[in-house]
C-alpha cells in the first residue's frame, strides 16, 4: 500500500480535464507549486471518460495551443485527422506535463471533502480531503484551490452557492430561456467510435455510411447516411474508416439529475436499451463499435461567482474591462427533443447558434462569498445558456490557465483571488511562458 501522507502546495487543482491541465500547468509557470488531483486513475476528462474527442469553439490558444501541436504532429490517429483518440489525448497532456517539475499529479485521488481555514469572517478554503479507497483518507491543503471538476462538486462542499437546471427568461434577460426556472439541464450523450471491420461486409458496404465525423474527410454529421462513401485524399492512403459518433443522434438523453449518481446510472441503462438498433445496424453493415467508459454530461452544477455570464453579453460580445479569456462559440443548448422539433423552422434550428465572440470576465471565476476559491470550466459561474457556449474544451482551457496564473499571484501575494488587480493576471496571461491569446487581433 502507497504512502497517504497529508501534502501541501501553493494551489491545488481539483480535477484534470480540459480546464484542470491549463490551470496547473498555467499556475506552475507562474510560479507555484501545484497538486492536481484526479479521480480517474488516467488524465484527460471528457475525453477519456465521454469520448470527446474534437474541438469545437475558438480560439486555441496558451497550452491549448502546444498540445493541439501535439495532438497533430504527434499523436494524430491518422495524418489529416478530424479528431484525436483519447490515448493520444491523454499522452499529449503527459509529455507536456512532463516538463512541468512544479506540478505534482496525484490520479486515483477523489477530492470528498473541503478544509477550512478557521477564524476567518469569510469562509476560507485552504484546501481539500482525498480518499483513495474507502475510509482512507489525506489532506492536500494549499493557499488557493482551483475547483475544475466541472461538476462544481468543491465548490458546494466549500459552502457556495450553487445553480442547476434553466433560468426564467425575466431572471437575467435571456430571450432564449424559459419563462418559469426549472431544472432540467442539457442532453447526455453517449459517444463512440466506429471501425470498419475489413471484409465484414464487403459486398454492398459502399451503399451504406455511418453518420459521424470521419476521421479524414469533414464532418458529416447529422444528414449524411446516404452520402457517398468518403475517399481517401492522399495518394495511396487507405481509408481507416474510423467515425466519432453522438450517441442518441441530435436529441440525446434527458431528464436525468446529473448530479446524482443514481439517476446518472439510469440514464446508462436506458441509454443501452436506446441504443442497441442504432448498434445492430451498424454491426449488419460491418461495423463495429467502441463505447465511451461513460455517458457525457454537458451540465452539472455552476457556481455563482462574483459576476454570471448570460446570453445578453454573448450576443452583443462584450468584452469585459476584467476579460481573462477569449471565446468564440455558439449558444448549443441541446434542448428536451420536443423543443428542438419546435424551434427547428427557426433560425437557430433548436441546437447550435453560431458563432459570437466574447470575453469571460475574471469575475466569473471567483466564488461568490467563499475565499480561497476559483473555478474554471463548464462549472464556472454562468446561466444555462451561457453555459451551453462557454463549456467547449479550447474555452474551458483558456479559463483553466487563467484560472491557475490567478491562483499563483494571490499565493505569492499572500491575497485573496477576489482582490487581484485583474490587469496583473491579464499581463502574466499575455508573457511569454502563458501565451494566453486576450484578443482577437492578436496573430
Ligand atoms: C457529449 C459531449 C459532447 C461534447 N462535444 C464537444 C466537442 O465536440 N468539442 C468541445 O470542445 N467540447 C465538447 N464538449 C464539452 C467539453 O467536453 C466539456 O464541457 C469540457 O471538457 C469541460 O471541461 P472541464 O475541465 O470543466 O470538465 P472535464 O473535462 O469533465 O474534467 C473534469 C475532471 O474532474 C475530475 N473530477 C471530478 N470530480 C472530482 C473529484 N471530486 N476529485 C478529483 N477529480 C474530480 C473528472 O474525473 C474529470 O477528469 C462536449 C461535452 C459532452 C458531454
Amino acid at each position: 500500500m502507497g504512502d497517504h501522507a497529508d501534502l501541501s502546495a501553493d494551489v491545488v487543482v481539483v480535477g484534470a480535464g480540459a480546464a484542470g491541465i491549463p490551470a496547473a500547468i498555467g499556475a506552475a509557470r507562474a510560479g507555484a507549486k501545484v497538486v492536481l488531483l484526479e479521480e480517474d486513475p488516467v488524465i484527460g476528462g471528457a475525453p477519456s471518460d465521454y469520448y470527446v474527442c474534437l474541438f469545437y469553439g475558438r480560439p486555441i490558444t496558451g497550452v491549448n495551443a502546444e498540445l493541439e501541436h501535439l495532438l497533430k504532429s504527434k499523436y494524430a490517429p491518422t495524418p489529416r485527422a478530424n479528431f484525436f483518440l483519447p490515448s493520444g489525448y491523454q499522452r499529449a497532456w503527459r509529455e507536456i506535463l512532463s516538463a512541468e517539475p512544479n506540478v505534482r499529479m496525484l490520479t486515483g485521488a477523489r477530492a470528498v471533502g473541503v478544509r477550512h481555514k478557521k477564524g476567518t469572517e469569510t469562509p476560507r478554503v485552504a484546501g481539500v480531503t482525498v480518499e483513495v479507497l474507502p475510509g482512507v483518507t489525506f489532506d492536500v491543503t494549499g493557499e488557493i484551490t482551483i475547483d475544475c471538476t466541472g461538476s462544481g462538486i468543491v465548490s458546494e462542499l466549500a459552502g457556495c452557492t450553487i445553480m442547476y437546471g434553466r433560468e426564467a427568461k425575466s431572471d437575467f434577460d435571456e430571450g432564449r430561456a424559459p419563462e418559469k426556472a426549472d431544472d432540467s439541464v442539457q442532453a447526455c450523450t453517449w459517444m463512440y467510435f466506429i471501425q470498419g471491420i475489413p471484409g465484414a461486409k464487403p459486398s454492398d458496404r459502399a451503399d451504406w455510411r455511418p453518420r459521424g465525423v470521419h476521421v479524414n474527410v469533414g464532418i458529416p454529421f447529422p444528414d449524411a447516411e446516404r452520402e457517398p462513401p468518403p475517399k481517401p485524399v492522399l495518394p495511396g492512403e487507405t481509408d481507416p474508416e474510423l467515425y466519432l459518433q453522438w450517441g442518441g443522434g441530435p436529441d440525446g438523453f434527458h431528464g436525468y439529475d446529473t448530479r446524482d449518481p443514481l439517476s446518472l446510472a439510469q440514464a446508462h441503462a436506458e441509454a443501452y436499451q436506446s441504443l442497441e438498433p442504432e448498434f445492430a445496424r451498424l454491426r449488419e453493415n460491418g461495423y463495429t463499435v467502441h463505447l465511451a467508459p461513460r455517458i457525457g454530461v454537458r451540465e452539472c452544477r455552476r457556481v455563482v461567482g462574483e459576476h454570471i455570464m448570460a446570453e445578453p453579453e454573448i450576443t452583443s460580445e462584450k468584452f469585459p474591462e476584467d476579460t481573462i479569456a477569449i471565446a468564440e462559440y455558439g449558444i448549443d443548448i441541446w434542448p428536451k427533443t420536443e423543443e428542438r422539433k419546435a424551434r427547428a423552422s427557426s433560425r437557430d434550428r433548436g441546437k447550435l447558434e453560431w458563432p459570437w465572440q466574447y470575453g469571460i470576465p475574471y469575475r466569473s471565476l471567483v466564488p461568490r462569498g467563499v475565499d480561497g476559491l476559483l473555478v474554471a470550466g463548464k462549472c464556472m459561474s454562468g446561466t444555462h445558456i451561457a453555459q451551453s457556449s462557454f463549456r467547449v474544451m479550447p474555452i474551458a482551457g483558456s479559463t483553466g490557465q487563467a484560472a491557475g496564473v490567478a491562483a499563483a499571484l494571490a499565493a505569492s501575494h499572500r491575497q485573496q483571488a477576489r482582490d487581484l488587480d485583474p490587469d496583473e493576471i491579464r499581463k502574466l496571461l499575455g508573457s511569454k511562458e502563458q501565451h494566453l491569446q486576450l484578443s482577437f487581433d492578436e496573430p
